[in-house]
């Protein structure tokens, strides 16, 4: 039995692969958790499920339009749910006063100011939307600190990593001892495939990924492997280490999910089958461990694990995110904006998969890399990237020379 009363939880992008692990993470708990707020973006069908499960007592539809027919949709089952719509909405469920855990769960940039805003209130963080670090990472830092938040990373690699720092290590804290860190990465669906044959996958095979379930956008950037080039950035915000302390390991099983080597030598690593269950419940129960719900690993089963450095030919957008990286201010802001406007027009079947790389190295070479003091900066960067993403797509230049 667990003593305290359930802890309030927000989870922003409830209806998205991470949003559903999580509810089922809490699905098993209703003595410690007790879900507040659920959030989605359109998808009205699958947040009225959750919401006549769970009874939270606000759901957000970022979309006005859909908030409407969410309301039409609960008025005979689950009237006693406050339904809100519009992005002021997303951040006032993450700031509630009766929330002490916002699941930080929405994809890409939309997500950057309801997951601010939850540091902003001193919130327990649980940081799936890896986008805001990479767009406002001294910002986001500085808010967890001001405001005493407690930032509890989501991404399999970062949480393992979080598990293996020294004891009572909170993040945004640079580490005493510790030599590099190295980020493990499967290598996604296009690891073997002949280089040449890259320009013609389609998306269908960029999202079946090996060894995960995700959602597209997230599946597309594991192809390219800009996944782990934004991982690169989260990890340098949340472990305030610089470049050359983080290094990048192919490991195709996805069984290891990243390492901390120690100056005397020592390396640590987190193990699990890859069920993101598993960082979810780390970051829900933290420091409690309790059963995620995921098998156990059976390590005679998986026989061998396998490592090798990445191919940079193959995988050009690891270089960009490390390049945007050192550039710093809002260059990665500037790279995650181009990288979202690729992937989508890469997944509407506009752009080729090598176009992505080409766009997003366009966009970093016509953007002007601005100071990443304010939020207001990032956002403006954020918009001239997309907007200058839009203009080559529509140009017709990437056809031309692909
Ligand atoms: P998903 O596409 O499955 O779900 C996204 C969620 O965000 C949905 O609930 C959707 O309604 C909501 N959303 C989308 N656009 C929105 C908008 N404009 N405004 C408000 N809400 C919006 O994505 P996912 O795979 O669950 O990933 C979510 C985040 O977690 C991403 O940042 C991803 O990088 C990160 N992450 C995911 C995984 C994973 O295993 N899926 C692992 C590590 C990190
Ligand atoms: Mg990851």
């Amino acid at each position: 039995m667990h003593d305290s009363p359930p802890a309030g939880i927000t989870i922003l992008g409830a209806t998205g692969s991470i949003g559903v692990n999580t509810l089922d993470v809490v699905s098993r708990y209703p003595d410690r958790f007790h879900v507040v707020a659920l959030t989605a973006n359109t998808d009205v069908e699958a947040l009225a499920g959750q919401c006549q499960r769970f009874r939270p007592r606000y759901a957000v539809m970022a979309d006005p339009d859909a908030a409407q027919r969410l309301t039409d949709r609960l008025r005979d089952t689950a009237a006693d749910v406050r339904v809100l719509g519009g992005s002021d909405a997303l951040m006032e469920v993450a700031g509630l006063p009766e929330v002490d855990c916002v699941m930080a769960a929405i994809v890409g940039a939309a997500g950057l100011l309801p997951s601010l805003e939850a540091a902003r209130q001193g919130k327990r963080v649980l940081l799936a939307n890896k986008e805001a670090l990479v767009m406002s990472g001294a910002l986001f830092m500085q808010a967890v600190r001001d405001n005493q938040a407690v930032l509890l990373p989501i991404d399999s690699e970062h949480n393992a990593i979080l598990q293996c720092m020294p004891d009572n290590y909170v993040a945004g804290q640079a580490p005493r001892g510790v030599r590099k860190i190295m980020l493990t990465a499967s290598g996604g669906p296009f690891r073997t495939l002949p280089i040449a044959e890259l320009a013609r996958v389609t998306p269908a095979q960029a999202c079946a990924h090996p060894n995960w379930e995700m959602g597209r956008k997230i599946s597309v950037d594991s192809a390219t492997m800009m996944n782990k080039g934004l991982e690169v950035i989260e990890a340098g915000w949340l472990f305030d280490l610089p470049l050359e302390k983080i290094k990048v390991l192919i490991h195709p099983q996805s069984i290891l999910h990243s390492m901390v080597e120690y100056d005397d030598g020592s390396v640590l690593a987190q193990l699990g089958n890859p069920d993101m269950r598993i960082p979810i419940t780390h970051a829900l129960a933290w420091p409690d461990r309790i059963d995620s719900g995921a098998r156990q690993l059976d390590l005679t089963a998986v026989g061998s694990l396998q490592f090798e450095d990445p191919d940079k030919e193959r995988f050009p957008c690891l270089g960009l995110a490390c390049h945007a990286w050192e550039k710093g201010g809002t260059a990665p802001a500037i790279l995650n904006a181009a990288n979202e406007v690729a992937v989508q027009a890469f997944l509407d079947q506009q752009i080729a998969f090598t176009s992505i790389p080409r766009l997003i190295e366009h966009v970093m070479e016509h953007c002007t890399v601005h100071d990443a003091a304010s939020l207001q900066a990032i956002l403006e960067d954020d918009a001239a990237a997309r907007c200058q993403a839009r203009d080559y797509i529509g140009s017709g230049r990437m056809q031309a020379s692909s």
